[in-house]
């Protein structure tokens, strides 16, 4: 499972990503963390993003970029992960798409939280004095001057991604507005109706059952021909095919039990 949370800051991303790691066995990642943390430890790419993140506006695209890309070749990421934080820009969201494809991967979803702007300052806030009441370090752009920053980059260079996944059929939307635990129940339910098609197309419902494309191309090859033996048992030999010639009465009758089966 691949996902992507979008939605402003204090939507409820992180806390969302959290419950998806433990349904879905999957790892978090968080740009947001990862370059708290490369701030912490005094990295080259820390010392970059210290200010930047400290006056609320977006971290270089190469530089976020490049912390992902490490980052979902980790042994952990193989079966899946949430993205939290990432992509803000449409580049990053383009960028994306090339590292998946690079490895043949691909997004099951985007699920974009909306929420009324007004209530973020509040969540905000009442994040800040849980943190305090906790012990926990405030994070230095967890402040209302911050947020109106880090709300306007959103507006600008985030919001615009919903177009961009809307039109790769990938954007769902849940009410962010809800309690935690109806959020929860919202993403999984569309992600379990999200998984449905794909199962039922596989089986129609109706119409005749479908050929395979080489059973095809030998039903073609026959058309109007008595059916054959011998030589053509050897011609399918050459073709690869690891099933034992059969006689050709045996050959009819599993035809029609196949069409039956479906
Ligand atoms: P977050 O924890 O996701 O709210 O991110 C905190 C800050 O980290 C943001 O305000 C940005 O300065 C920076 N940041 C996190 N993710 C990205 C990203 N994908 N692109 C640019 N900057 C980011």
């Amino acid at each position: 499972m691949r996902l992507i949370l979008l939605g402003p800051p204090g939507a409820g991303k992180g806390t969302q990503a959290q419950r998806l790691t433990t349904r879905y066995k999957i790892v978090q990642l968080s740009t947001g963390d990862m370059l708290r943390a490369a701030v912490a430890a005094g990295t080259p790419v820390g010392l970059r993003a210290k200010s930047i993140m400290e006056k609320g506006e977006l971290v270089p695209d190469d530089v976020v970029v490049a912390i992902v890309a490490e980052r979902i070749d980790q042994p952990d990421a193989r079966r899946g992960f949430v993205l939290d934080g990432f992509p803000r820009t449409v580049p990053q969201a383009e960028a994306l798409d090339r590292l998946l494809a690079d490895r043949g991967l691909k997004l099951d979803a985007v699920i974009e939280l909306k929420v009324d702007e007004g209530i973020l300052l509040d969540r905000i806030e009442r994040r800040v004095a849980e943190m305090l009441s906790r012990g926990e370090k405030i994070r230095a752009d967890d402040n209302p001057e911050v947020l109106k920053g880090r709300l306007a980059a959103y507006r600008a260079q985030t919001a615009p991604l919903t177009d961009y996944y809307s039109r790769k059929g990938l954007l769902e939307a849940v009410d962010g507005m809800a309690s935690i635990d109806e959020v929860t129940a919202a993403i999984n339910r569309l992600l379990r109706s999200r998984k449905r098609p794909k199962r039922t197309a596989k089986r129609p419902s109706s119409g005749p059952p479908k050929s395979k494309p080489r059973e095809r191309a030998r039903l073609r090859s026959r058309k109007g021909k008595a059916p054959k033996r011998g030589k053509s048992a050897s011609r399918r030999g050459a073709t690869g095919s690891k099933r034992a010639p059969q006689p050709a009465k045996k050959r009819a009758g599993n035809r029609r039990n196949r069409g039956r089966r479906s």
